[in-house]
Order: structure tokens, then C-alpha cells, then sequence
């Protein structure tokens, strides 16, 4: 049997990075961090609940990629450089089997990223995973939600939607062929944080948010802090693989509510255009402008023809619902 201190050394602890910011990792009272002179330290704080955000029996590894990821996009969302995080875990059993795997799947996506693993927390309980990241920005360039200006751009990067389908797939609610699933599959259980492209666009965007509940109401909190409204172009939403080929009105919902996208949606003024195009190949990331900021509050999506299509904004709440 596992205790707790052998499960954090075999598991959780590893050597600092020789010169990077970190003083002291894993181990001590606290973890020792020595932040950029001149930058603003970025924080966020991302909880994974059995049976909330994911199911019992999920593969561990990607529990842990996922753990981590839904963190680092918080850090993309703000355009800051990850640099340290935190895990606080509560396992109903130290099975050594799963830990490694979770750890195998947690610390290759934080190699990945050059972000270290400093510290945490270690108790028996239901399956609960929280991570606390630590980023770097400098003063001036921190994509914050209140910035957008008066008649921005509207982007988003990657897909939209794919995430949601496989979840429906895995729920029952909707029939997916193997192949389709095994296409979105990985936007549910493997998303790829958009740090790179949250880099690049330091300078550039105005605001930015990480689409995890939906575009709607994602962009949504942008425009309640920027104010304002937005017009979207529903034929320049840009469909996972798997949901462009499902009926329109289904690719509409899942790209404008489905969660669990982990894309950024920015806003960036209309002669930025070059320069976001710019960003985004250095990234290495597709991205779409789908509308532009609008004096008017409320969000209108509009077809090809100009007429403005029913939506509603259908975000997640934990508390709204049993
Ligand atoms: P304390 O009693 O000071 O809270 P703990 O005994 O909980 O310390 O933890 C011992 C050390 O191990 C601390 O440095 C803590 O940050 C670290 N730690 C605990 N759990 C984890 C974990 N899951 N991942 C990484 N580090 C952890
Ligand atoms: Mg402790």
C-alpha cells in the first residue's frame, strides 16, 4: 500500500529545471517561484469532478492530460506564459497503476508546455482533480476581457463543436458512426490548450476568453465586461471534423453552445487583420473570423441571407440544473 508521502515522491516530484523560475519545487512548506521583473503573474484555478466533468472509468492518462489542459488554456485565454502549477488531488484509493498513468499523462502535456509541477495537496475522498497555474505576462499585453473596442473583429481559433458530439455520442443522446466518434473523441478527452497562439497574439487582440462552456456564452462574458453586442456570420463558423458532416441546425447549436472546446475567442481591431493572420501561422493554429463587436447589446447570428437565426445562448451552469 501507497502511503501519501511515497505516492507524492514516486509520483509527483521531479528535480526544478535548472534556471527557469522556479527556486523550490515539490517538497517543502511552499514552492519558491522568482517572478519576471516587469510582468504581472498570472493565476487560475480549474477543478475536475467525477461525474461532473468527466465519467467514472475514464482513461486516466487523458484525465490527466485534461486536468492540466483546461488550466493552461485559462493561461492561453490571458496571453500569459505558463511557468508553475499546482495539484490538489483527492483519490478514493493510492492505486500505483492508475497514478502513473495520470501522471504520465499530466506531466508529458506540462513538459510539453514547459510548465513545472511545484506543489499540491494529497487527501482520500471521491475522485476530485484541481490544478492552480502560475503564467507570466507583461503589464501591458494581458488579454483581459473588459478591452474589446467598438467595432472589433470577432475570431475564433481550431473548431468549434467536435467536443459536444462526442459527448452526446458517449451519453447515448446521439447515434455516431465508430469512425466519426473516434474523429471527435479526442476534442472531449484530449484538448489542446492554445498557449502558442495566446503568445502571438500579445499586442494584437483586444480581449480574449477560452471557449469551455460555449461560444455564446463564452463570448458573452467578453461583452459584459468590453459592453456592447455582437454580430455573428453563422456560415463562418468553423465546424469540428466530425460535426460538418451533421445536419446544419445541429452544427449551428454545438458550434455556438457545445463546451469543452478549449478555443480562444478574441476580438481584434478590423486593421489588425494581417497581423492576426500573422500570429495565427506562427502558431501554427487556424483561426475564423466569425462577426464584429456592435454598439447594441445581445449577440445576433445571421445566415447568408442576412436574416438573423433563433439562438439561444445555452451556457453551462453548474447550479442550474440537478
Ligand atoms: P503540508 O503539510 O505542508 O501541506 P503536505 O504533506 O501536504 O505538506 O505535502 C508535502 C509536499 O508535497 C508539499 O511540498 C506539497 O506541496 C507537495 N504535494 C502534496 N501533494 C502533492 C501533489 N499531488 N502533487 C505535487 N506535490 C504535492
Ligand atoms: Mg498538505
Amino acid at each position: 500500500m501507497l502511503s501519501e508521502f511515497d505516492l507524492i515522491a514516486r509520483f509527483f516530484t521531479r528535480q526544478p529545471r535548472a534556471g527557469g523560475a522556479v527556486t523550490l519545487g515539490v517538497g517543502d512548506d511552499c514552492a519558491l517561484l522568482m517572478p519576471t521583473a516587469g510582468e504581472l503573474l498570472a493565476v487560475s484555478t480549474d477543478m475536475l469532478v467525477e461525474g461532473r466533468h468527466f465519467f467514472a472509468g475514464t482513461d486516466p492518462e487523458a484525465l490527466g492530460h485534461k486536468t492540466l489542459a483546461v488550466n493552461l488554456s485559462d493561461l492561453a485565454a490571458m496571453g500569459a506564459r505558463p511557468v508553475a502549477f499546482t495539484l490538489a488531488l483527492a483519490l478514493p484509493t493510492a492505486d500505483a497503476s492508475w497514478l502513473e498513468r495520470f501522471a504520465r499523462g499530466l506531466l508529458t502535456l506540462a513538459d510539453a508546455h514547459g510548465i513545472e509541477l511545484v506543489g499540491g495537496d494529497t487527501t482520500r475522498g471521491p475522485l476530485n482533480l484541481c490544478v492552480t497555474v502560475f503564467g507570466s505576462v507583461p503589464t501591458t499585453h494581458a488579454l483581459r476581457r473588459d478591452g474589446a473596442g467598438k467595432d472589433d473583429d470577432i475570431w475564433v481559433s481550431g473548431s468549434l463543436g467536435d467536443a459536444r458530439l462526442a459527448l452526446e455520442a458517449l451519453q447515448g443522446k446521439h447515434m455516431l458512426t465508430p469512425e466519426r466518434l473516434a474523429l471527435a473523441r479526442p476534442r472531449l478527452d484530449r484538448p489542446q490548450p492554445r498557449n502558442a497562439l495566446g503568445l502571438a497574439l500579445r499586442g494584437i487582440s483586444t480581449a480574449a476568453i477560452d471557449i469551455s462552456d460555449g461560444l455564446l456564452g463564452d463570448l458573452g462574458h467578453i461583452l459584459e465586461r468590453s459592453g456592447g453586442g455582437a454580430v455573428l456570420n453563422a456560415d463562418a463558423l468553423p465546424c469540428g471534423d466530425a460535426l460538418s458532416s451533421e445536419p446544419v441546425a445541429r452544427r449551428r447549436d454545438f458550434a455556438l453552445n457545445g463546451g469543452d472546446d478549449y478555443e480562444l475567442c478574441f476580438t481584434a481591431p478590423a486593421a489588425r487583420r494581417a497581423d492576426v493572420t500573422a500570429a495565427a501561422q506562427l502558431a501554427g493554429v487556424p483561426v475564423t473570423c466569425i462577426g464584429r463587436r456592435t454598439a447594441d447589446a445581445g449577440i445576433r447570428v445571421l445566415d447568408h441571407n442576412g436574416i438573423a437565426i433563433a439562438v439561444h445562448a445555452a451556457s453551462f451552469d453548474h447550479f442550474a440544473s440537478p
